[in-house]
């Protein structure tokens, strides 16, 4: 007799009849479907769903969710993407009622604390950005990135200039460039400096009339600041051009300094990356825009205003782009963030960024000895590494991703950015103890052991996980969800 693990599809467990809730008898006369709802839009038959007990249905999805990875269950130094931990007393108040149970709908005098809400998490993120308004609508980076861009592309329509050209350093995430080409713009990409900064004469030489916005992460997807920023906004101010900031690496900079003091005229958050809530898996997400003055008038609608004591929807907005999203925004991941604001006040704040920026720097210098690393130079909340020194055992970023699977480590990004050869994209995040950063070095400074004295060990990773590796092309196309012994 095998094991039993559980692994059977809920739809094997399904027994007909069998119940996971009982249902209290119907106090009001029944009525059939067929009596309530055209006979065109009803089933033929019904649709064939797991019937199981309450015990199989919780050790069904408790299963699932130990297959799974996330920040409560290890470290996940997953670059760009800031997965610190975030402290459940966020998600209390994001269930609180007032909150939960309101309607978009609902008349403006019935949810004044939402909208005010809304209103103080704006000036906040006004604050933080050094930014003189901002809008709450769009609800991820990219979405924000789109938002931007529209703005930036009114605001030159408005002044009559025709400007169709982005500017994006090659070290860019690719929103970037997609996001320009969405909004029927064109890129033009600048190649980095071999430091990584971006090279002032390439600039120089792509910006012109017809420049409508350069798109900036700072500090960069290589996690380096980018210190000739001041020259390079006014590079592409002189050329009649604005600046747009990729504000997803802002967890290094807050309380520190602000896009807004660095020249640049837009800036996007990524609430769920650097005010601590849940993100991945496609979830809800919250990419609110800060602008400069000059961009006020173009803002989505409804703008929040406050008369007196009352917040109020203000829709009559003439020069509007319209709306992004339904309503406001993903109001229950701002309510998140904005506890978690207020629960690290502003100093607060700036000590996670200099936590951040400390955990990444003590990574890298650890690793630099058994790790390539391009850029030997104080990284900001990020840093990277590649498997350089690793190739001549045949062993692969890829490989060293998978192996830390086997050590229960959540790998770095890896392959990004793209400029860097087998790039490994380490962002261990404030939240992380030096206890935890130790065994996370421990462990790839033992997989660089391996590659000198057992190399099959990683390319043969991961042997730990329920799958092993993964055709992902194939995976993706054509997933097979079964348990395989
Ligand atoms: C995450 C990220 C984005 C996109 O943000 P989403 O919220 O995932 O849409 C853009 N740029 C950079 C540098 C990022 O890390």
């Amino acid at each position: 007799m095998s094991i039993k693990k559980s692994k059977e599809l809920i739809f094997e467990l399904s027994q007909a009849g069998r119940r996971a809730v009982d249902l209290p008898a119907c106090d009001v006369p029944e009525a059939t479907l067929e009596s309530l709802i055209p006979a065109r839009f009803l089933r033929k038959k019904p649709p064939s769903l797991p019937e199981v007990s309450q015990p199989d249905l919780m050790r069904h999805y408790t299963a699932l969710s130990q297959r799974n990875f996330g920040v409560d269950s290890g470290f996940y130094p997953l670059g760009s993407c800031t997965m610190k931990y975030n402290p459940k007393v966020n998600e209390d108040a994001g269930r609180y009622p007032g909150f939960s149970l309101i309607h978009p709908l609902q008349p403006e005098a019935t949810v004044q604390g939402a909208l005010e809400l809304l209103y103080n998490m704006e000036q906040y993120l006004a604050e933080i950005s050094g930014m003189d308004a901002v809008t709450m609508q769009p609800v991820a980076g990219a979405h924000g990135e789109l938002t931007g861009l529209k703005l930036i592309r009114a605001y030159h329509r408005q002044r009559g200039e025709q400007r169709t050209k982005v500017i994006v350093p090659d070290s860019a995430h690719g929103t970037n460039p997609a996001t320009a080409t969405v909004c029927g713009l064109e890129t033009v990409e600048i190649k980095s400096h071999p430091d990584g900064s971006i090279n002032l004469e390439a600039l120089q030489a792509a910006v012109g009339p017809d420049t409508a916005a350069l798109m900036l992460t700072n500090p960069s997807t290589l996690g380096l600041f980018e210190s000739n920023i001041r020259e390079i906004a006014r590079i592409v101010h002189e050329a009649g051009g604005l600046l747009y900031y990729d504000g997803a690496n802002a967890n290094a900079i807050m309380g520190i300094t602000r896009p807004g003091d660095m020249g640049f005229d837009v800036v996007h958050f990524n609430l769920h990356k650097t005010f601590s809530t849940p993100h991945g898996g496609g979830g809800p997400g919250s990419g609110p825009i800060g602008v400069k003055q000059e961009l006020v008038p173009f803002l989505p609608v409804p703008v929040i205003v406050k008369d007196g004591g009352a917040y109020h929807l203000e829709q009559d907005r003439p020069l509007s782009i319209g709306k992004v999203h339904a309503f406001y925004g993903n109001f229950g991941v701002i309510v998140r963030a904005y506890a978690y604001i207020r629960a690290m006040g502003p100093d607060g704040l700036k000590q996670a960024s200099e936590d951040a920026v400390l955990n990444a720097n003590y990574c890298l210098s650890q690793l630099k000895d058994d790790f390539y690393a391009p850029f030997n130079r104080f990284c900001m909340h990020e840093c990277i590494v590649t498997s350089k020194q690793q190739k001549q055992y045949g062993v692969r970023t890829l490989d060293i991703a998978k192996r830390l699977l086997d050590y229960g480590y959540h790998p770095p990004t890896i392959y990004f950015p793209l400029i860097v050869e087998e790039a490994m994209m380490i962002e261990p995040t404030e939240t992380e103890s030096k206890e935890t950063l130790d065994a996370f070095i421990a462990a790839m400074r033992s997989i660089a052991e391996e590659a000198k004295t057992d190399a099959a060990l990683i390319t043969a990773a991961p042997q730990t996980t329920v799958v092993g590796r993964l055709d992902e092309a194939l995976a993706a196309r054509k997933p097979v969800v079964r348990w395989k012994e």
